[in-house]
């Protein structure tokens, strides 16, 4: 008789809830060694070791089911703003995976490796052409890595020229929380500039900032608010004359590839986040790659290793002949298989395929906010034209019905989408930030639009369902205040299974 699989409520999320005593792969188990007589008896177990007693098939069903109950790009539409959720070609991973890469020594000569070395090289000379800067360094493991790299070469740039009175980073309310903790780590004082109410930093509160503490200016553009600010030669300007430098946080590049240059914005630096704009699978934080690239002003500062070319032969520059370089960020040349996703993304797409990518990107948000604001949901900033991503305020809704926007991001999940992200940026109350990505179908954005249309409806006539959702889910409501206070990570035997 044909049984039924559990119920995707089936509450066992751990192997060791599985199986039964004895029940285990005896043949395929390699029989206990005997303890080497030098280890110390009371270092020795006492008790066998309390492994789950599965079968093999037990293993494979317990894995699948769990893997088909989370959410990811290869199942679910997952509008994660500012994240750039997007499809990433299985060729990357393949090809980035190739033996000669994967097996390859980082201490191995620069002699068996031209071939990894050639595809970095190519890298950094594409990466400083899509960002119009003069050099790229690649070593940098995260977005926030490259951003700590960029405020040391701002940092190394004034104490080189002994200009020592500038202590001040300037950075917009909007910003993403790295760039602050950025600038107090590399031991600066933040000083937050407004943003006006159409989204783009307020030049009068600029003005009053600037001076000559600044050492220099982080911003993102398009910003985290969705919107491109339209004064950036103004502010480039502005800085640049009170004699700081200009940061950009490219990790909105997605937005813009192929259209505009922050090099030619005017920005002294920049770091970009391959693993949002060129292809990574980066879901739970990592991995990912932050390269830094720089202008004039800031080349000799760059961090190591960087790869360079004579005569056909490629080579790491290191500190033996950079004597100004910040150094070095990792122990190698950093996340290389990350680097090599990118290098073969990159080669895929080629040139014309960067301007596409930030087409549909800015196609993709645009089509579905204004489907939104059609169903009647509230733009933060009406008006603005979507860069890749936008932002809508529950504010209103919150008010008529009680329902927030933490109540519509779990709905979702019960409606089988990713939920955006929501309570970023901070300044935008009852906020959802949506990033469609360029690789979503319009299919698939319509039915992300059809379900919010459900909860709007949903919202008006039986909001109490929305305050209770996910309903669907093998995890119900969170309670987020005892899950961050009282976190509880021990797994205990169950009095029936111990
Ligand atoms: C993701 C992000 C960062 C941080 O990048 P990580 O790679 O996660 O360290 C910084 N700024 C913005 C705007 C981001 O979206």
């Amino acid at each position: 008789m044909r049984r039924p699989s559990p119920p995707p409520s089936d509450p066992r999320v751990l192997i060791f809830e599985r199986g039964a005593p004895g029940r285990v792969n005896a043949p395929q188990m390699p029989r206990p060694l005997a303890p080497p007589a030098d280890i110390p008896s009371t270092l020795l177990r006492r008790a066998p070791l309390a492994l789950p007693q599965v079968s093999e098939l037990q293993v494979v069903r317990h894995y699948t089911r769990l893997s088909q109950r989370n959410f990811a790009i290869d199942t679910h539409f997952y509008p994660l703003g500012s994240c750039t959720m997007k499809y990433n070609p299985r060729a990357a991973h393949v090809a980035a995976q190739l033996p000669g890469f994967a097996n390859r020594h980082p201490l191995a000569p620069e002699s068996t490796g031209q071939g990894v070395l050639a595809c970095l090289f190519e890298l950094q000379e594409m990466l400083k052409d899509v960002t119009g800067m003069r050099a790229v360094s690649l070593t940098p493991m995260a977005g926030a890595q490259g951003e700590f790299a960029g405020v040391a070469m701002i940092r190394a740039y004034h104490a080189a020229r002994n200009d020592l009175a500038r202590d001040e980073i300037l950075i917009p309310k909007a910003a993403h929380g790295t760039n602050p903790a950025t600038a107090a780590m590399c031991g600066y004082r933040v000083r937050e500039i407004d943003v006006r109410a159409d989204g783009d930093i307020d030049l009068v509160a600029l003005n009053a900032a600037i001076g000559p503490r600044t050492a220099g200016l982080m911003l993102t553009n398009p910003s985290t608010l969705g919107v491109f600010d339209r004064h950036i030669e103004d502010i480039a300007q502005r800085v640049h004359a009170a004699g700081g430098l200009l940061y950009y946080d490219g990790a909105n590049l997605n937005a813009i590839l192929g259209q505009v240059k922050p090099g030619d914005m005017g920005f002294d630096v920049v770091h970009l986040n391959l693993h949002k704009t060129f292809a990574t699978p980066h879901g739970g934080g990592g991995p990912g790659a932050g390269p830094v690239g720089v202008g004039e002003r800031l080349l000799p500062f760059l961090p190591v290793p960087m790869v360079g070319e004579s005569g056909g032969r490629y080579y790491w520059i290191t500190e033996k002949t950079r004597p100004q370089s910040i150094g070095r960020l990792s122990t190698f040349a950093g996340n290389v298989g990350v680097l090599l996703r990118a290098y073969v993304y990159a080669r895929l797409v080629g040139r014309e395929g960067m301007a596409r990518i930030a087409h549909y990107a800015a196609l993709n948000a645009n089509y579905l906010l204004e489907r939104l604001s059609r169903l009647g949901f509230e733009p933060a900033y009406p008006g603005r034209r979507a860069a890749h991503e936008f932002l809508l305020t529950l504010k209103g809704l919150k008010e008529r019905t009680g329902v927030t926007a933490l109540d519509v991001a779990k709905r979702l999940l019960d409606k089988g989408y990713h939920a955006p992200t929501i309570y970023f940026p901070l300044m935008v109350p009852e906020c959802l930030l949506i990033e469609p990505t360029e690789t979503e179908s319009r299919d698939e954005i319509d039915g992300f639009v059809a379900a919010m249309a459900e909860i709007l409806a949903e919202a008006e006539t039986t909001p109490e369902l929305l305050k209770a959702a996910p309903h669907t889910l093998p995890v119900r409501r969170v309670d987020e205040v005892r899950a961050a206070r009282a976190l509880d990570l021990v797994w205990k035997a169950h009095p029936a299974s111990a």
